[in-house]
């Protein structure tokens, strides 16, 4: 049993080395109101929609009040806010993160890299704004960790339009979104190019994945691509080589390794509290050596990831952040991340395996971010290719 009444906690939470005062008094500030914004609106729904792998579609109007979207490159905030932001909607919930990832992180971002200037002004509006919900369709079911040389999906020229065969799978928000970037193989030049196809069109269908263990509130889809016709204009102008689809994945790798750390920080306050409001042998079993270490390993697999990440911040800020860095963190992170949950999951004991209790769907959810976005696997050979130049990928 644990005590009737919330015991009072000594101040600290995974962020112990203060990083946040590192951001100017403005933009901590932004940080505070969205931390405050996820408690009122995001917790206190959390467990329920992810236990019925539902998503919340009322958030959306909420979070185009909120007005998150593209937080460096349309808002003009530092490298390390957008991080901070991204690890509090994961410390919150890693579904709502993991929807913002997609729509914000990964569609959008295909759009600010690689549309052209007019391509943007007619569609980003409608996108920052959530009127329009996007996915990113770039995993197939053939092609997942080796998709850059696989991509099966093809694009085929006819007159002023491009004709799309194929399949897709994992696609996040795919079973309501309004836009999807598919990626696909232009059969003339055998180059991956990307296009925004609308789900409305003929020959489109997706279908739910069911029964997942990770990210149950992330409406994932199967997607299958039969003759869709697709406007020569809706070819996203500098989509032209998987070096450009890259550009993307750099960016998104960074905002997943956020989100390790914002698990590792939902996964230390619950353990944090729970160890300290649980008795047993007639003691809170946070008085026990074992339990502590286990509360400090979390807290110090934390804050390394933090330092970690808040450096690849400031190189992101000079331009000067590369792609094995971003691998690096990602495999380094999310490995953290495993270790941290599996230790916050003991401290619950039985009450770890229950969503009641707050730790049973970090643990889950922690699975998904350690694999999608390269697998841990991949990205610790991207960094293994730059540290000996001999890859040992293929
Ligand atoms: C919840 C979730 C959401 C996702 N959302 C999206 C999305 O919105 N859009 C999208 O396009 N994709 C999405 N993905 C797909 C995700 O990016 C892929 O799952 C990921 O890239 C791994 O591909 P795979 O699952 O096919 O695994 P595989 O590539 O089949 O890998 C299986 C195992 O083999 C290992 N492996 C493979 N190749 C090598 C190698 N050369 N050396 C050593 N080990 C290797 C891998 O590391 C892994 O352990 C999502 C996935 C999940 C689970």
């Amino acid at each position: 049993m644990t005590q009737s009444s919330p015991v009072e906690l000594p101040y600290a939470d995974g962020d112990f080395f203060a990083f946040e005062t590192l951001l100017s008094n403005k933009e901590r500030d932004r940080l505070h109101e969205v931390r405050e914004w996820l408690d009122a609106n995001v917790r206190p729904i959390a467990v329920e929609c992810w236990n019925r792998a539902e998503f919340p579609h009322g958030l959306i109007p909420q979070l185009a009040e909120l007005d998150v979207m593209s937080p460096v490159r349309r808002q003009g905030h530092s490298n390390l806010l957008a991080g901070l932001l991204h690890a509090e909607f994961t410390r919150a919930d890693a579904s709502i993160a993991t929807f913002m990832g997609v729509h914000d992180g990964l569609f959008t971002g295909s759009l600010e890299l690689l549309a052209s200037r007019e391509q943007q002004q007619e569609w980003l509006p409608d996108v920052y704004a959530l009127r329009k919900i996007g996915a990113f369709g770039l995993t197939e079911p053939l092609g997942g960790s080796d998709v850059a040389g696989g991509t099966r999906t093809t694009a085929r020229r006819d007159g002023s339009s491009w004709v799309l065969n194929g399949a897709k799978r994992w696609i996040g928000n795919a079973t309501f979104c309004d836009w999807v970037v598919i990626y696909a193989r232009d059969l003339d030049d055998n180059q991956v190019k990307a296009f925004l196809v609308d789900t409305s069109l003929a020959g489109y269908s997706a279908t739910k994945i069911e029964n997942k263990i990770s990210l149950r509130t992330v409406q994932n889809a199967d997607i299958t691509l039969e003759n869709v016709v697709v406007p020569e204009e809706f070819k996203l102008a500098h989509a032209n080589s998987f070096r450009d689809t890259n550009k993307v994945l750099k960016a998104t790798r960074l905002s997943v390794a956020w989100q390790a750390v914002g698990l590792m920080m939902a996964a230390f306050d619950v353990a944090r509290r729970y160890a300290v409001e649980r008795y047993q042998f007639g003691r809170p079993i946070a008085s026990f050596q074992l339990v502590q270490d286990h509360l400090v390993t979390m807290l110090g697999n934390t804050v390394s990831s933090m330092g970690l990440m808040v450096r690849l911040a400031q190189l992101a800020e000079e331009g000067q952040a590369r792609d094995e860095q971003s691998a690096l963190a990602k495999a380094f992170t999310t490995a953290r991340m495993r270790e941290s949950v599996a230790l916050g999951r003991a401290v619950l004991g039985g009450n770890g395996i229950v969503t009641d209790f707050g730790m049973a769907k970090v643990f889950a959810d922690a699975e998904a971010i350690f694999s999608y976005e390269g697998t841990h696997e991949i990205n610790t050979l991207v960094t293994g290719r730059a540290i000996t130049g001999i890859s040992a990928i293929v």
